[in-house]
């Protein structure tokens, strides 16, 4: 994968994933939104998950690794795999393929989105490549299985700098690195010793450590406390889905996988194949991840802009889905929102 070039007018080729279950719905809303922003982008739509193996028999074909080889950059839904089809998981493959290395997930309160906790706003920096996702396990002898975590110095100190130099960039002021060192002494005790080694040169960022079943009692009763969460690829895993439960639910929750040449953007959340061809489900958690591509990309405005919209309609509670405990579809909240796009900037103003 190659980095995202900064021409802003080329229209930037980006592969388009739809995915599985809810995955081409929420895409093609995010689609909408981002074309209704003002940017052109030309998509490159390939096939993954069980779309692909529906129609070409390989859940992860040629022409998908291709393109994100020649692209860089994609917009991706939520991919199913089915066990027994080859891979642990398809987002696991295309992770470790791209080397994309680092997993970031803004969590943040929406006013309008009733939940228990008010003024959350953090953010979960999840290390993307190790750890029990190794997929090494075996079989000792029948009824004795061993799963492997694998955690090294160079994958620890590479996501505790991203999480610090994202924290600087952002203005955010403290990284909590979360871990069970106190069981896990040689594998977290390894992570821990990398993120404090690499604290040490960001004096500005005060750094902080908690017991991972400490913090998620604490995220539940003072999520205001935390800004930077630094984690491991499985207490992240976890802990995202926590956090998102703390604004709202999987529905509004973006992310991001980045790596030092390209990024794939993705919503927290699965196929959802409870609510998958209904139209029920909440696009929200898409078209953020269309903004922070937007961002990554440089088109600050247009990926404020989207933000500024979505924020707007969920503030405004006339237009929520059945998650969020209204009854919209996600074409009537989708439409809302590009109809709350304020106008757009020029294209200089743009990446300004
Ligand atoms: P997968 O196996 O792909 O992870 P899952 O159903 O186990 O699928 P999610 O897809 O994350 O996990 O869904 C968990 C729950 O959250 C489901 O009840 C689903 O309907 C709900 N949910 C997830 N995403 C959304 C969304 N965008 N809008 C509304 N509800 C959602």
């Amino acid at each position: 994968m190659k980095k995202a070039p900064s021409s802003p007018d080329s229209a930037r080729l980006v592969t388009l994933i739809p995915g599985d279950g809810i995955g081409p719905e929420v895409i093609s809303a995010a689609v909408a939104v981002i074309e209704k922003s003002g940017v052109r982008l030309r998509w490159d739509e390939q096939l993954a998950g069980m779309a692909a193996v529906r129609h070409v028999g390989n859940p992860v074909p040629d022409a998908l690794i291709k393109s994100l080889r020649r692209t860089g950059v994609a917009l991706k839904g939520p991919l199913e795999t089915r066990v027994g089809e080859g891979y642990r998981s398809i987002n696991v493959y295309l992770r470790k393929t791209f080397n994309l290395y680092a997993n970031l997930r803004p969590v943040q309160s929406f006013k309008g989105v009733h939940t228990p906790f008010r003024d959350v706003n953090l953010v979960v920096v999840r290390e993307n490549t190790e750890d029990l996702y190794a997929g090494l396990e075996h079989e000792i002898t029948p009824g004795v299985v061993e799963s492997i975590k694998v955690i090294t110095s160079r994958a620890s100190r590479r996501i505790a700098r991203f999480a610090f130099e994202y924290a600087r960039r952002e203005g955010r002021s403290c990284v909590t690195a979360i871990h069970k060192a106190n069981i896990m002494k040689l594998s977290d005790g390894l992570f821990l010793k990398c993120a404090r080694e690499v604290s040490s040169d960001f004096p500005e960022i005060r750094y902080d450590e908690q017991i991972v079943d400490a913090a998620c009692m604490r995220l539940v009763s003072d999520p205001q406390a935390f800004d930077v969460l630094l984690l491991e690829n499985l207490y992240g895993d976890i802990v995202s889905d926590l956090c998102a439960g703390l604004v709202g639910g999987l529905g509004v929750v973006p992310g991001a996988n980045y790596g030092d040449k390209g990024a794939i953007f993705e919503a927290v959340h699965g196929t959802a194949p409870d609510i998958a061809g209904k139209g029920l489900a909440n696009p929200i958690a898409a078209i953020l991840s269309g903004a922070m591509l937007l961002e990554y990309l440089g088109h600050h405005q247009a990926a404020r802009r989207i933000r500024d919209a979505t924020g707007m309609v969920l503030q405004s509670g006339e237009t929520l889905t059945r998650d969020l405990g209204g009854s919209a579809t996600t074409r009537q909240i989708t439409d809302a929102i590009i109809a709350a796009l304020p106008a757009r900037a020029s294209s200089a103003a743009d990446r300004a």
